[in-house]
């Protein structure tokens, strides 16, 4: 089986083989903590989760790391040396109306003013998103999911080796810069040579802040500032450090090498914080690559149009799960399923329509499900990936991830009736093993207790998960959210409490 990707880096579908044998080490950029995630930052997340289960699937072992933006994010990173206001600090004079709204719960955020308070509501809400929808990183916090503000002395360190190889400079106002002009390949992901900023970089930065730079592509390391919301010591002065430092360091340092095989974001990353930390990593360490592949997934819009807040097509998960989209509450696996279900490097468009046609696939997947356990009586048989409809499966995936005809396998295949459902049931084990919809991550072959017993259950379970998070003990509360969650269950802790409803599919 040969698997190809396209990789940004050379601009070509390539043929994936992983540095060591059997084992990859994958990185995606995580989300930044201020705000509810949105329906297009997951098809960004969930793309990385279906190259991960696929690979899995395909025999390797998938280490998959992603970082908590909780510090050092501006307002205008669209340049390489983001300047405006850090995220934190503008989301503080939100929450405090999202507060008066409703919107975040009373009792949530006690301190809008507190940067950690924030951030950590907003990790947690990311959490459940990304749990309710699959994302299998999201089962590994903390370990593989890193809070920057938890890394920086080791961005301290990456910075200091930095300045000692000649790649970064402290400038006149006290800064520590990147020297883009000291790493030729600059530009090399994402085509932006330094001719080509030259004129257009730095248009939104201050005069000041511009002058005390070598080139005006240089960027921000570190920002000693003694006002910052948050800040730390260090070598040049309290302050934070620079957005790209991150994920160069929470890469390197949780894998323990120097090159990974994949790296993954949205599009709007390429430019420039992919190419930021290449520059980084590859001039701290000497290494050709910082990672392999460069993977990157092309924006969500909705209903042809760019999500943007004052068009009011801005989607969190919760919206949508919750019913504010659609009129009717949506399982997690519909919405899982619709954010997967278009190729990765074409824009997706999202629709009520599109959600709808989800719903009836999953459906057809559930009842497929449901039909093969009463007729195998729960049994599920062991199958290889030689099996026809696995082999056809991979095939698919293993074409720069070619979703639609991997569906064009399963769809049809499971609207048959098997000859031998316990081997279906194997089958649909593998598949779902990738697709998670059928439902999420649930083991087949049990036997489901009746519908009021378990609505009971479900219910015992929320009250021992606010036992839980009364008592801190946050890694019960975790297990137990992740347990009505894979019964099926849309799961919501607000004020009042945890409460679990059954969703319509
Ligand atoms: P952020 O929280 O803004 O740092 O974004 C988290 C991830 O979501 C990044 O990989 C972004 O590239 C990605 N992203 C942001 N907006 C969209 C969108 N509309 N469609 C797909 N991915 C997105
Ligand atoms: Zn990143």
């Amino acid at each position: 089986m040969t698997i190809r990707f396209y990789n940004t880096l050379t601009s070509r579908t390539e043929e994936f083989a992983s540095i060591e044998p059997q084992t990859v080490r994958m990185y995606s950029c995580g989300p930044t903590v201020y705000d509810f995630a949105h329906i297009g930052n997951f098809r960004s997340f969930l793309f990385a989760d279906l190259i991960r289960r696929f690979l899995e699937l395909a025999g390797y072992d998938v280490q998959h790391v992603m970082n908590i933006t909780d510090v050092g994010h501006m307002t205008d990173d669209a340049v390489a040396d983001g300047a405006g206001e850090d995220k934190m600090q503008v989301a503080a004079q939100r929450i405090k109306e999202d507060k008066k709204s409703g919107k975040v719960p009373e009792g949530a955020i006690d301190n809008p003013d507190d940067p950690y308070q924030i951030a950590r509501y907003y990790t947690n809400a990311f959490l459940d998103d990304a749990r309710q929808l699959g994302l299998k990183v999201a089962f590994e916090y903390p370990d593989n999911i890193l809070h920057a503000t938890e890394q920086i002395a080791p961005m301290q360190e990456m910075i200091a080796r930095l300045i000692d190889r000649g790649h970064a400079y402290v400038g006149g106002d006290g800064v520590v810069y990147y020297s883009v002009e000291s790493f030729p390949a600059y530009g090399r992901l994402s085509g932006n040579t330094l001719d080509h900023l030259h004129s257009g970089a730095g248009g939104r930065i201050s005069e000041e802040h511009q002058a005390a730079k070598r080139h005006p592509a240089d960027f921000m390391l570190w920002k000693p500032d003694s006002h910052h919301i948050m800040k730390w010591d260090s070598p040049w002065g309290p302050g934070y450090p620079g957005w790209h430092i991150e994920c160069s360091v929470m890469a390197l340092k949780r894998f323990g090498v120097d090159t990974i095989d994949i790296h993954t974001g949205g599009e709007d990353l390429i430019f420039p914080h992919h190419e930021c930390e290449i520059a980084q990593s590859c001039g701290a360490t000497g290494a050709d690559y910082f990672a392999r592949f460069w993977m990157h997934a092309r924006f969500l819009l909705v209903e042809g149009e760019k999500m943007s807040k004052s068009k009011g097509n801005f989607y969190t998960v919760r919206d949508v799960l919750e019913g504010r989209v659609t009129g009717r509450p949506v399982h997690p696996s519909v919405l899982r399923y619709e954010l997967l279900k278009s190729h990765y490097r074409s824009n997706m468009n999202f629709t009520v329509k599109g959600l709808q046609d989800s719903a009836g696939a999953v459906k057809r997947l559930q009842d497929f499900r449901s039909r093969c356990e009463a007729a195998s009586s729960g049994e599920v048989a062991e199958v290889a990936n030689s099996h026809p409809v696995i082999r056809e499966f991979i095939d698919a995936l293993s074409d720069d991830l070619n979703i639609s005809a991997a569906l064009a396998v399963v769809l049809p295949w499971a609207a048959e009736t098997p000859a031998d459902p316990a081997e279906a049931l194997g089958v649909l084990r593998e598949i779902n093993s990738v697709l998670a919809v059928a439902p999420i991550d649930l083991e087949l072959g049990g036997t489901a207790a009746p519908a009021d017993d378990e609505d009971a259950n479900v219910q015992a379970l929320c009250r021992q998960l606010d036992e839980a998070r009364a008592r801190k003990d946050w890694p019960t509360a975790d297990e137990i959210r992740k347990q009505i969650i894979d019964r099926g269950y849309n799961v919501h802790t607000g004020r009042d409490g945890t409460t679990a409803e059954r969703p319509l599919a």
